[in-house]
C-alpha cells in the first residue's frame, strides 16, 4: 500500500439482512481474529445502524450508506429511495406480465421525476453521528446509476458530512462503455472533483461499476492503474501530501480468493466489499489479506 495510513476495509451491506440474519453477522464478526492493522468498517442498512452499534464489538467502526446535504426537518417519511425501488419493482413486474418488457425508458421517466422527491430522504447527517457512525459512504453506483444522484448532489453531501466530523467513503468508478471508449480516468477525474473539500477524513473507493456485483473483478494490474492515477490527480489538484496520505480502496466483486493478489499492490490500499461482507469469516479473510 501507497497511502500512509492503516489498510481500510469496509463491509457495504447495501439493502440487505433481517434482525436475526445481521445478528449472526455480528456474532461472526466480533468473534473474527482481525489483523490489528487494519481500519475495519461495515455499513449496515439505516434501520438496522443501531442493532449493530449496539453489540459489534468496537474493534469494528460503523458507516452509514448515505446522507443528506443538510441538517434533518421537514422530511416526512422513512428511506425513500426503497420506496422508490419498490414503485419501480411493481411497475416492471406489472409491465412483464403484459409482455411489455422493455422498460427502460419507463424507469428513466420515474428517475427523473422522483429525483427531487428521493433527494429528500437521507438521513441526517446529525442522526448518522447520533448513531455512533463515523464514516458514511458517499457516490456509491448504485445511487449514481439507480437513483440518479449527480457530482453537485453528492459533493453537498460530502462537504455537509465533513463540516461534521464524519468520514466520507468516497466512490468513484467508470461504467463498461466508458472504460471501452477509454473515457476511466475523465470519469473519475470529474467524479473525484466533486468531493472537493477537507480531505483529511476521506478515504476513496475506485469501483468500476462492471465489476460491482458482478463477480467480474478488476486484475489486480486495471485497479492499480487507476489507483496511481488517482494518487496522481490528488498531488496535481490538492497536494502530495493528500495524495500520499489519501487510502486508495478499490471495490467490485472483492471476495476471500482474490483479495490477496490485490492487496500485494503498491496503491491499493484497502477494499470495499459489497457480497462478500455478508459472510464473516469471508469479511475477516479480506480483511488479513493486508500485505
Ligand atoms: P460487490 O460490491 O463486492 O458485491 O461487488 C461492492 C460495492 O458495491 O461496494
Amino acid at each position: 500500500m501507497a497511502g500512509s495510513g492503516k489498510f481500510f476495509v469496509g463491509g457495504n451491506w447495501k439493502c440487505n439482512g433481517t434482525k436475526d440474519s445481521i445478528s449472526k453477522l455480528v456474532s461472526d464478526l466480533n468473534s473474527a481474529q482481525l489483523e490489528s492493522d487494519v481500519d475495519v468498517v461495515v455499513a449496515p442498512p439505516f434501520l438496522y445502524i443501531d442493532q449493530v452499534k449496539n453489540s459489534l464489538t468496537d474493534r469494528i467502526e460503523v458507516s452509514a450508506q448515505n446522507c443528506w446535504t443538510g441538517k434533518g426537518g421537514a422530511f416526512t417519511g422513512e428511506i425513500r429511495a426503497h420506496y422508490y425501488a419498490m414503485i419501480r419493482y411493481k411497475l416492471s413486474s406489472l409491465l412483464h406480465a403484459v409482455g411489455f418488457t422493455d422498460f427502460v425508458t419507463v424507469t428513466d421517466g420515474i428517475r427523473l421525476l422522483s429525483k427531487n422527491l428521493l433527494a429528500q430522504t437521507d438521513s441526517s447527517v446529525e442522526q448518522v453521528k447520533d448513531l455512533g457512525c463515523k464514516w458514511v459512504i458517499l457516490g456509491h453506483s448504485e445511487r449514481r446509476h439507480i437513483i440518479g444522484e449527480n457530482d453537485e448532489f453528492i459533493g453537498k453531501k460530502a462537504a455537509y458530512a465533513l463540516s461534521q466530523g464524519v468520514g466520507v467513503i468516497a466512490c468513484i468508478g467508470e461504467l463498461l462503455q466508458e472504460r471501452e471508449a477509454g473515457k476511466t480516468f475523465d470519469v473519475c477525474f470529474q467524479q473525484l472533483k466533486a468531493f472537493a473539500g477537507s480531505w483529511d477524513n476521506v478515504v476513496v473507493a475506485y469501483e468500476p461499476v462492471w465489476a460491482i456485483g458482478t463477480g467480474k473483478v478488476a486484475t489486480p494490474e486495471q485497479a492499480q492503474e487507476v489507483h496511481v492515477a488517482v494518487r496522481d490527480w490528488l498531488t496535481k489538484n490538492v497536494s502530495a501530501e493528500v495524495a500520499s496520505k489519501t487510502r486508495i480502496i478499490y471495490g467490485g466483486s472483492v471476495n476471500g480468493s482474490n483479495s490477496s493478489d490485490l492487496a500485494k499492490k503498491e496503491d491499493i490500499d484497502g477494499f470495499l466489499v459489497g457480497g462478500a461482507s455478508l459472510k464473516g469469516p469471508e469479511f475477516a479473510t479480506i480483511v488479513n489479506s493486508v500485505t
